[in-house]
């Protein structure tokens, strides 16, 4: 089988101790519509990198057999999902969050060992994926998401009469979705990609990350438990567990996929791109690759609070041992004093943190060969780097912070390349013109951060102006890392941030990735879907004849 070369396939696993206590309920079995499918062929297993440790039971690629069977299913199920009442879907969510709970511990012991990701981390992220299920299980009752328009008709218009014309949101099909390793419960199996696709009524075939199977099987088993409990088509929702390209590749190419959700790396998002458009009939991948998100700390803030600033920065570079999307990668002050105090305070911090393990050895290898690249460029200094000795043995990573010049980070391509991990560069500007000049010339990007005072805003608006060109979401006196999950939310941003700058993967916005509006002309009103009928059975609010009201039409 042909494999690319995998960051995860470069671990060095030591032995085979760990014996997880839940064992009996892991089989390494892909789930296929409610069938397990044994695991066979090139086998492989997660690994704690703390201690390096592999991790039973073994998992092994999913064949193309084994993609074809649950793109079929998937389709199959497409129907009795999306035609199924909006409450039995709704119930789906919520029996999804009752079953991820009902795991207790020991799923959260598996993901822990298998990410190395704090206790206290991953029960916060299971809460925010059990909130995600239960926010799209209340979108869905509530109804107003999918867009009702109803336009009535006017017989004796002049010159022509006018139809009655209506469309509302409807579900795409089978969905195939990439869980994220930096996200194992909220962009994982149950993440958003997933939850907010059944919430539209779409099946779910996920490709689980190789670096957290144990973490993928169990959510996936919740996942089964929960159609069952509803009644829904096991289709439904398939898991296949792999390695390198080509069962991702496979699920991308079926001709019954019908959209792609991923997060991950540009060279993955992209390489899936273009399989997707390549295809006879093109689909949408709906890609989020990562950011190096450029702070702006401006000068009224840095003469007011850059202490606190400094403080605030280096806990979101660290935070989750900086493997964030949202990770502030590149700071840009004014060169001066106050710019001097804040490297200073920065620093300070910085030498304070402690080591802590990746997620993997293959992340934290090219955390430490990107910053190596860095040190080797002229011009740039590493200013501080935690002071405590790193443990490779536990896959630990240092925070490394780096102080340059514009110039310096203007010339060196890599300097604005995401080196995934805590590590950032403060960078010195002499005008507002230069940071201008760098605003303009960055790529897309999910975030951008202004920190500065009413005063700084005035006098740097056109910078707000020239941002709002290049990012998806612009935070002021805050940090991009800690997304809160709403219906306001955007993560998204233009290319090579995203696929798609129109689209979130994260808040209410990300159902829209798995929809399409379908317009109907003149048709009775008992032919309509509900949400299209006089009767607004639901009470969403609808624009009727151009106005939003929760009225009947
Ligand atoms: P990744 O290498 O992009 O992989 C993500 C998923 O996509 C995995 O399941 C991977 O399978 C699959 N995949 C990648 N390339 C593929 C291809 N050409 N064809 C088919 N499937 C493919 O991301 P990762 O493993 O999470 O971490 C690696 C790097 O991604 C990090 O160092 C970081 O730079 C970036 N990252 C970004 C984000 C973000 O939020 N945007 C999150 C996490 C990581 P295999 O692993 O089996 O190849």
């Amino acid at each position: 089988m042909r494999r690319r070369h995998s960051l995860l396939a470069a671990y060095p696993v030591l032995e085979e101790t760990f014996q997880f206590p839940q064992l009996m309920t892991l089989t390494g079995s892909h789930l296929i519509a409610g069938r397990e499918s044994a695991p066979h062929g090139h086998f492989y297993h997660g690994v704690n990198p703390a201690n390096s440790t592999q991790l039973k039971p073994a998992y092994a690629d999913a064949t193309k057999d084994e993609a074809d069977e649950a793109m079929c299913a998937a389709e199959g199920a497409f129907d009795a999902l999306r035609l199924a009442p909006v409450e039995t879907r709704a119930a789906l969510l919520d029996a999804i969050a009752d079953e991820i709970m009902a795991l207790g511990d020991a799923l959260l012991e598996r993901a822990h060992a298998e990410t190395g990701l704090p206790m206290a981390r991953v029960t916060g992220e299971r809460a925010r994926a059990v909130g995600q299920c239960k926010l799209f299980a209340s979108l869905i009752r509530e109804g107003s998401w999918a867009d009702a328009r109803i336009d009535h008709a006017i017989a004796d218009r002049q010159p022509l009469p006018k139809p009655d014309v209506r469309r509302v949101m409807m579900p795409i099909g089978p969905v195939v979705v990439f869980g994220a390793s930096n996200f194992p419960f909220a962009i994982g199996v149950v993440g958003t990609d997933t939850v907010c696709a059944l919430a539209a009524g779409c099946p779910v075939v996920v490709k689980g990350h190789p670096a957290h199977p144990g973490t993928c099987e169990m959510l996936g088993r919740a996942v089964m438990k929960a159609l069952q409990k509803t009644g829904l088509p096991a289709g439904c929702f398939s898991l296949l567990h792999g390695r390198g390209t080509e069962i991702g590749m496979a699920l991308v190419k079926h001709p019954h996929t019908q959209a792609v959700g991923f997060t991950g790396s540009l060279r993955g998002g992209r390489a899936l791109m273009d399989a997707a458009a390549e295809r006879s009939h093109p689909i949408p991948v709906y890609a989020e690759m990562g950011s190096i998100n450029p702070v702006f700390v401006l000068p009224g803030a840095l003469k007011e609070r850059a202490s606190k600033i400094a403080e605030a920065y280096i806990g979101s570079v660290t935070m989750g041992v900086g493997q964030f999307c949202t990770n502030p990668a590149i700071v840009l002050g004014l060169k001066g004093t106050e710019l001097k105090q804040f490297v200073s305070n920065a620093t300070a911090h910085a030498t304070k943190v402690a080591p802590q393990s990746m997620l993997h050895r293959g992340i934290c290898e090219a955390y430490d060969a990107g910053t190596a690249v860095w040190q080797t460029i002229d011009g740039i200094d590493l200013a501080a780097e935690s002071e405590m000795r790193v443990n490779h043995e536990a896959t630990q990573a240092a925070c490394r912070i780096f102080t340059t010049t514009l110039d310096v980070l203007e010339a060196n391509e890599e300097l604005r390349r995401e080196v995934f991990g805590p590590c950032s560069v403060i960078t010195e500007c002499s005008t507002l013109e230069d940071m201008l000049r760098f605003a303009n010339s960055i790529e897309g990007q999910l975030s951008a951060m202004i920190h500065g005072t009413d005063q700084d805003l005035i006098d740097f608006a056109p910078l707000i102006r020239v941002l709002e060109k290049k990012v998806g979401r612009l935070i002021f006196n805050g940090f991009a890392t800690g997304i809160e999950v709403c219906p306001s939310m955007h993560h998204g941003g233009p290319y090579p941030a995203s696929s798609h700058s129109h689209f979130t993967s994260i808040g209410t916005a990300s159902i829209y990735r798995w929809t399409r509006p379908v317009c109907y002309q003149g048709f009775p009103d008992a032919a309509l879907p509900e949400a299209l009928r006089g009767k607004n059975s639901r009470g969403s609010m609808r624009t009727v004849d151009g106005t939003l009201t929760r009225d009947d039409a």
